[in-house]
């Protein structure tokens, strides 16, 4: 391989390849995750772009220099960026919140998901040029990813969308989102825990059987297709704000597997104008714990009410700690605070009536860390609060909470007034196995 393009290193150091290969392939076949083998540095001043899409082509030609697909990246970013991102100032503008949550599914996790499917949907032609089935991908959710990849895939050429989902685990909007499509998106409710649908998934790629009658792809969030779109917003939002003020903004990140908090820890170490980065946790306290106490110990999730951020063992801290190896150093760059479910409520209650605000409740855990800096920390230095889900979207929660319905956004309320289908599934691999051969 030669110096001439970007190429992406397993963080075990034990595979090495191009961008078509880490977006195709998702995990490494060493089992760790793909990380961009140099991360690009860029002079603030001389980055030119307004619009996000604008910027997105900007900060990813590194990341596309050499890939078949770097003559594709604007029309990419053109389609996985078609939603507002908007940096909405509180208190004057030293608090600012960023609202990833106007896409189709009312969550960040769409810009990701778009962005990745755009990316496929072009290097289909390359991966496997003789081979004209559909590209079948698999995706196991508890929620918001299986709704924002099969809204992102919807009506794409060559691919096709299987969605696994727990039956009675999903909110009702959530099943919705998960089973309002027709075409290529097919939706299966499994008589099962979602551990059980991630096993499914997990023992359909490895039986040769499906494997060899089906090309099966995954979308899961450790993709680093799904990590790219989401450093340019957070790079994006800090631009915006050191053009109009000068300085430097911190950020607080809510987080869970830690793709989106890293994604913005990147776009700092590529130069942009961020200063202190804040991870805000619910109950499981995995990365606040491991902050303070060097131990990295990972162990099964507790559910709270911000449950898209349940998670026991955020598989992108590999990603992180390649980044900045030294303990010590990544103990001075980034902090986590951990925020419980009385908090969380209690934080929508306060913002709604001082703010006239509703968060989500994974927003809420941002808010809170912020209202607990000392004040002299709070006050003296600008702040971004990246908001990650729409209220709607928890409204179950929400709305008990602050007395009051949450209005619908117009781009959800398109999708719950589609009807909707889904076809019951044992979790078994034959069953499985026969369902998809069923499919046109
Ligand atoms: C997925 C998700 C998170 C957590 O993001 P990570 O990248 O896993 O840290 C937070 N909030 C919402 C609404 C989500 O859907």
């Amino acid at each position: 391989m030669t110096n001439a393009g970007m190429y992406y290193l397993s963080t075990l150091g034990g595979h090495e390849t191009d961008l078509i290969g880490a977006i195709s392939r998702g995990l490494a076949p060493d089992g760790s995750l793909y990380v961009p083998k140099d991360l690009p540095r860029f002079d603030p001043q001389r980055v030119r772009g307004e619009r996000i899409e604008q910027i997105a082509v900007e900060l990813l030609e590194p990341f596309f220099k050499g890939s078949r697909l770097a003559p594709m990246l604007e029309a990419i970013c053109k389609d996985a960026f078609n939603f507002s991102i908007p940096l909405e100032e509180l208190d004057g503008g030293m608090l600012a919140v960023l609202e990833l949550f106007h896409g189709p599914t009312a969550a960040f996790k769409d810009v990701g998901a778009r962005f990745l499917a755009a990316a496929m949907e072009r290097a289909l032609p390359d991966l496997a040029p003789e081979d004209k089935r559909p590209l079948t991908i698999l995706v196991a959710t508890s929620g918001d990813t299986g709704g924002a990849v099969a809204s992102a895939f919807h009506g794409r050429r060559g691919m096709r969308v299987i969605v696994l989902f727990p039956r009675g685990q999903v909110s009702p909007r959530q099943k919705h989102q998960l089973t309002c499509w027709t075409g290529n998106i097919h939706s299966f409710e499994v008589n099962g825990s979602f551990d059980q649908c991630q096993g499914l998934l997990k023992n359909a790629f490895i039986s040769p059987q499906i494997s060899t009658s089906h090309r099966l792809s995954a979308a899961n969030s450790i993709n680093i297709g799904r990590l790219l779109p989401q450093m340019v917003y957070h790079a994006a939002a800090s631009l915006w704000h050191w053009r109009k003020h000068g300085n430097r903004a911190s950020f607080i990140v809510p987080t869970g597997n830690l793709g989106n908090a890293l994604a913005c820890i990147w776009a700092r170490a590529m130069g942009m104008p961020i200063r202190d980065i804040i991870l805000a946790t619910n109950s499981n306290r995995v990365i606040p714990e491991f902050l303070s106490t060097g131990d990295w110990k990972p162990r099964d999730s507790v559910q709270t009410l911000a449950s898209a951020m349940d998670v026991g063992d955020p598989s992108n801290m590999e990603r992180l700690r390649h980044l900045i190896p030294d303990f010590g150093e990544l103990r001075s760059s980034v902090e986590a605070y951990p925020v419980n479910d009385s908090a969380i409520r209690e934080q929508i209650a306060v913002d709604y009536s001082r703010r006239d605000r509703v968060w989500c409740p994974h927003t809420a855990t941002g808010f809170r860390v912020f209202d607990n800096l000392p004040e002299s920390r709070r006050t003296g230095q600008s702040w971004i609060i990246v908001a990650t889900a729409h209220p709607a979207k928890f409204d179950n929660i929400v709305e008990e909470v602050i007395g009051t319905t949450v209005p619908v956004p117009p781009a959800l309320a398109t999708l719950l007034a589609l009807p909707t289908y889904s076809e019951a599934l044992d979790p078994e691999l034959d069953l499985l196995s026969n369902a998809l051969d069923a499919l046109k």
